[in-house]
């Protein structure tokens, strides 16, 4: 039987802390007791957002917890030409169109409903722009994004996501786009994850279908909250991993915390 491969995939764009333990060590433990492989992956194409610094934060917490991965460890900012490549690969099937509106433009225009990120549906503006219009803009250089052209797709499922942003502004990739192909080509068959990335997964999947990747075994896990019941953020000082380690929190007490005994 092939083996199985899980994968933990933070966003450097703030401090690990219990919830990301959390899912990282389940990740751990199911590659551990499947036989399989435990991969790491830094998802930093946001380059406004994501910092150096807390990607070797991540790595220094993961290792203080205890955790092992696979070298290299595959890091999203140095891949673009891969997901540029699906980009261009979906627009030749017309499943994307680029987008000129600034933000402040799709705003004004926005619909009046609202994706699962609570973000509004864009409006539609670019969706109709002959595709030699558009070819003319880009190559005069124009800023764009890349939208779904979610009605085309017809997906039920994914279709509370509106046109979604598939490549940001100034970014040249998106979350969704990267995510997708990084799944493929590091072969991950199991993606455990926390049900606040549940919504985002009807998107992957359309994604892999459009792009003929395989579909990975999706598992959503509980979200950790705080004592009083609240989703963890990477705001919260008082749940970061190295916050609890500088306070005496030892790597044992945080996997019995999280019921890794
Ligand atoms: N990089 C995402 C995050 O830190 C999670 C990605 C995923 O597990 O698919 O929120």
């Amino acid at each position: 039987m092939n083996q199985q491969v899980f994968r933990f995939a933070p966003s450097p764009n703030g401090l690990l802390h219990l919830g990301h333990a959390y899912s990282a060590l389940l990740n751990d433990r199911m590659a551990r007791e499947s036989g399989g492989r435990f991969l790491v992956r830094i998802e930093d194409t946001d380059e406004t957002r994501c910092k150096p610094e807390f990607t070797a934060m991540i790595f220094e917490d993961l290792e203080w917890l205890g955790l092992r991965w696979e070298q290299p460890v595959r890091i999203q900012s140095e891949h673009f030409d891969d997901y540029v490549a699906n980009l261009m690969a979906l627009w030749s099937v017309g499943a994307l169109y680029p987008c000129f509106c600034s933000r402040k433009i799709a705003a004004a225009h926005a619909l009046q409903s609202f994706d699962p990120d609570g973000q509004p549906h864009y409006g539609g503006t670019c969706r109709a722009l002959p595709r030699e219009l558009a070819e003319k803009r880009i190559s005069d250089g124009a800023v764009h994004g890349w939208r779904l052209n979610m009605a085309r797709l017809g997906d039920q499922e994914a279709s509370v996501w509106g046109d979604a942003v598939i490549a940001k502004r100034h970014v040249g990739s998106s979350y969704h786009i990267a995510v997708v192909t990084d799944d493929a080509l590091q072969k991950v068959t199991h993606i455990v994850r926390g049900k606040d990335m549940e919504a985002a997964t009807s998107m992957h999947k359309v994604l892999q279908r459009l792009l003929e990747l395989p579909t990975p075994n999706y598992t959503h896990h509980p979200l950790i909250t705080d004592e009083s019941g609240q989703k963890l953020s990477k705001s919260l000082k008082s749940t970061a991993l190295r916050h609890l380690r500088n306070g005496g929190v030892t790597p044992a007490d945080i996997r019995r915390r999280l019921g890794f005994d």
